[in-house]
């Protein structure tokens, strides 16, 4: 019976000092249980302790690798993902002047007779629902890329367009996002074929192609015979891309006159009639 309660207690004394010892990590551990056997004894019964909650491991605080904010994007780390502040602010944004057009409703467009530059003309401007495709009978597919296509009617009547003519001034080759009034106005005005563009901040060159048609109808508008102009705009963009846009302007700013003296504020103003393939 004596052993039995001499092995007991080792037995206690042992696990009292392994508990002791698995608590605490200093040193004293050890002198305190063998200095105190009767307190270790007293505390056999104790309850386990219940084990601190585990902290959350801590996030290794990233070294942000910053990439640019672009046009559809804030700022954005490489490593992390975290993104911060607002995309870049679209450069038509820039020109409180300009508003922005929707479809299928009338606009009024105010241009010259080819003849005679005091004559104005005066046309309803109506674009159809824009169309996206990724390619047809003669618009060719491109990995990664779609057509964007809009049509826009522009409706003349008047004895000015029957007799001495009209002249249309637009632009094929606008950008949304890359809007400027800085610039040469050659590389805006009429049939341009290519410009670069940025998505999500990377470089793409970009197709537009115009065909344009013009035909008289039975249509009559305030007793005049209607001379219908049509204008399709193709846009061969990288899929998603909406920022190219297409322009009217008075042609009375850039008939006849020397290209090179104009500027890009000198063909539009708050009448110009902006159209976005978006
Ligand atoms: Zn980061």
């Amino acid at each position: 019976m004596k052993n039995f309660r001499t092995i007991t207690l080792v037995a206690i004394l042992v696990i009292a000092m392994t508990l002791t010892l698995t608590a605490c990590d200093d040193g004293n551990a050890v002198t305190e249980a063998t200095s105190e056997p009767t307190s270790i004894i007293e505390a056999t019964p104790r309850p386990e302790p219940t084990p601190e909650p585990t902290p959350e491991p801590e996030e290794p605080s990233c070294e942000h690798v910053w990439q640019e904010a672009n046009f559809q994007q804030p700022q954005m780390c490489l490593e992390c993902g975290e993104i911060e502040g607002e995309p870049l602010t679209p450069g038509f944004f820039e020109y409180d002047e300009f508003t922005l057009n929707s479809t299928q409703t009338d606009y009024e467009y105010l241009t010259r007779t080819e003849e005679y530059e005091d004559i104005i003309i005066y046309g309803i401007a109506n674009a159809h629902p824009l169309v996206i495709i990724e390619y047809d009978d003669y618009r060719e597919a491109k990995e990664g890329f779609e057509w964007r296509i809009l049509t826009v009617e522009l409706y003349f009547y008047g004895l000015g367009v029957e007799h001495f003519g009209r002249v249309i001034g637009f632009s094929s080759n606008l950008d949304f996002y890359h809007f400027s009034m800085d610039g040469n106005v050659r590389s805006l005005i009429g049939n341009v074929g290519n410009r670069t563009i940025n998505f999500y901040g990377n470089a793409y060159e970009v197709t537009v192609m115009t065909e344009h048609t013009s035909e008289w109808t039975d249509d009559i508008i305030h007793g005049e015979w209607v001379l219908i102009s049509t204008f399709e705009f193709s846009a061969l963009v990288p899929i998603g891309y909406d920022g190219m846009m297409v322009a009217f302007f008075n042609a009375a700013r850039s008939f006849g006159v020397d290209l090179d003296s104009l500027s890009p504020s000198d063909l539009f103003d708050e009448n110009t009639l902006f159209f976005r393939l978006g």
